[in-house]
């Protein structure tokens, strides 16, 4: 079947989640176009094997950004997902919603229907939420989202380090209060990894109308300004998948606006530099690319308690072992287990701050364990005022883009982020870590003046994988939006993009959760239904914001 009435580009977390829901009623036929292949297999089924996906070109497009001025010329990885679920594929399992108040900026910065109000619905339709609070979450869809059994004594000494410290505690930061110090949730489901795939591609794959087509989408071929087919390559051949009713562009934040200018979508001084026929001038096609970056601090733990002992190859084939067989033990989590939301400072309204918390001192893509026991906090501000972008380095297809991040070219960024080491330090040297806490590993105790602090984040500061922005939804007479509130692209009909790209402002937290109620809410709107009804449901706000950090 070459010609379906919706045709997808990519089964990630929001292709993946169109797919399900465009199929639902059986009225309609569905292709999906997937560049990437199975997903079978423990490199990416066993959650703490997460750290192996994200370094195979088997999984992951190889993406870099360019040398990153403001990080002394460093290349950063910029991994996505390249396999049935996308990024949910070889992501880090986290499931963070966002904070109310980052849907309401999307809405106020001209994505109507996009505010909290209505979004909430769309993350209750897509849950099924294991714990959380009462009347917050959603119970019996899709995507299974739990929390880790916090076995181990030092997720417990995170939560009453940031309780000492005068922080709120929260039990569901994806309930009413997302700030505070609590339990991180995951989407893993029977100890296995619970993506998009498994979610929403493989129970859609068994309708009669859905099928998926392994092959890389070219461009979308548009006549008289109306998208009527993809060109795709499958088995060294080009071809093309037609859609009667919509294209529907869903290959991230990256190759969504790559293969917008392919087809001629972008800004047209660009199109034209690399001899593309321009359809639609939107000079917003690849700008406002956003990320979030993180910093690992660790500390010695005084006590042989932490993940570092397993981390040797005979630990790690009895933990394989136990995760084949049983699916428990230390395989069946990702250890991210403990989080905060913190604000930075008094007159910040809603979190900026993140944490990550884990038994380990281990950098995130595996390549550097500590020698010694340790814990670390991921850290990192949520709202950076840096901004880049994603250009196409060559008309061909195949040409990986030129990602630009300028990550870290404002100057609140390097204010944001010495805070968030002091902070940090802050934490650990509560007495709830008395018992664990050894000497610092990183930064290390000697790096204190800011000085210090700036060579050390020019040289560890990582992104947290979490690009977003490029295809950005707004109003339809805004020159830099380049899809209106109903994810269709302004100039062309008959395409729309639904994906994280569309993000007008990244959100507090992992992206994996609003890049599938993307997909859910995109999906309504495709088939002309009328949106879930807006909550009235008030998300808690400090009452000593304007005061206090804390
Ligand atoms: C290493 C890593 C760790 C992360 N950790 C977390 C986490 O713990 N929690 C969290 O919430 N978020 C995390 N994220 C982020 C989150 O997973 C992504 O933001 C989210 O999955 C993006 O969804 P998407 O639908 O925009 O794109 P994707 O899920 O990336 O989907 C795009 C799909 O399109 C396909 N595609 C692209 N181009 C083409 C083409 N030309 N032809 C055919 N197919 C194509 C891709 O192969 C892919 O399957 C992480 C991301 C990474 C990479």
């Amino acid at each position: 079947m070459l010609e379906a009435d919706f045709v997808i580009i990519g089964s990630g977390s929001a292709g993946s989640a169109m797919a399900y829901r465009l199929s639902e009623d059986g009225k309609h036929s569905v292709i999906v176009i997937e560049f990437g292949g199975s997903d079978i297999g423990p490199l990416i089924q066993m959650p703490s094997a997460l750290s192996i996906p994200l370094n195979m070109s088997l999984y992951d497009w190889g993406f870099a950004s360019e040398p990153e001025p403001h990080l002394g010329g460093r290349v950063l990885a910029t991994p996505r997902g390249k396999v049935i679920g996308g990024s949910s594929s070889i992501n880090g399992m986290v499931y963070v919603r966002g904070h109310a108040r980052d849907f309401d900026h999307w809405a106020e910065q001209g994505a109507a229907g996009w505010g909290f109000a209505d979004v909430l619905p769309y993350f209750k339709r897509m849950e099924d939420s294991n714990g959380g609070e009462n009347g917050w979450r959603g119970h019996g869809g899709p995507l299974t989202v739990q929390r880790g059994s916090r076995t181990n004594p030092l997720y417990g000494a995170f939560v009453e380090a940031g309780r000492q410290a005068g922080f709120e505690v929260t039990d569901d930061y994806n309930g009413a209060k997302q700030e505070g110090f609590g339990p991180m949730e995951q989407t893993i489901r029977g100890g296995r990894r619970w993506s998009a795939a498994s979610a929403y591609l493989r129970p859609a794959l068994r309708r009669k109308n859905v099928s998926l087509i392994k092959g890389f989408a070219r461009r979308v071929i548009i006549e008289n300004q109306r998208a009527i087919g993809v060109e795709i390559e499958a088995r060294k051949r080009i071809q093309v998948i037609k859609a009667r009713r919509e294209v529907i562009v869903a290959a991230s934040s990256i190759n969504s606006p790559k293969i917008l200018m392919l087809s001629g979508i972008g800004p047209a001084e660009h199109l034209r530099e690399h001899g593309i026929q321009v359809v639609a001038d939107r000079p917003g096609v690849g700008r406002n690319l956003q990320d979030h970056m993180e910093l690992y601090i660790q500390q010695e733990s005084t006590q042989p308690i932490t993940l570092n002992s397993v981390l040797n190859p005979f630990s790690k084939a009895m933990i394989g072992a136990q995760w084949l067989f049983f699916k428990s033990g230390l395989g069946a989590t990702n250890h991210f287990e403990a989080a905060a939301f913190v604000r930075s400072r008094a007159g910040v309204d809603y979190p900026d701050i993140q944490y990550h918390f884990i038994p380990a001192a281990v950098r995130y893509d595996g390549k550097a364990a500590a020698k010694a026991h340790g814990f670390q906090a991921h850290v990192g501000p949520m709202r950076s005022k840096s901004r880049g972008s994603v250009t196409l380095s060559s008309p061909d297809p195949k040409s990986k883009p030129v990602i630009r991040f300028n990550y870290m070219s404002h100057p609140d960024d390097w204010t944001e982020f010495r805070h968030c080491i002091r902070l940090t330090r802050e934490i650990f040297g509560q007495s709830a870590f008395d018992p664990y806490r050894g000497k610092e590993i990183s930064p290390g105790s000697h790096v204190q003046s800011d000085d210090d602090l700036d060579a050390f984040i020019r040289d560890h500061a990582e992104s947290a994988y979490h690009p977003c922005g490029t295809c950005r939804i707004g109003r339809a007479d805004d020159p830099m939006s380049v899809v209106d509130p109903e994810c269709c692209v302004i100039g062309v009909e008959g395409l729309r993009v639904a994906d994280s790209s569309i993000f007008p402002r990244v959100t507090n937290g992992n992206l994996n959760a609003p890049s599938i109620m993307t997909g859910e809410k995109a999906a309504d709107h495709i088939l002309g239904r009328t949106p879930l009804a807006p909550s009235n449901q008030e998300p808690w706000v400090n009452p000593r914001w304007q005061v206090s950090d804390r």
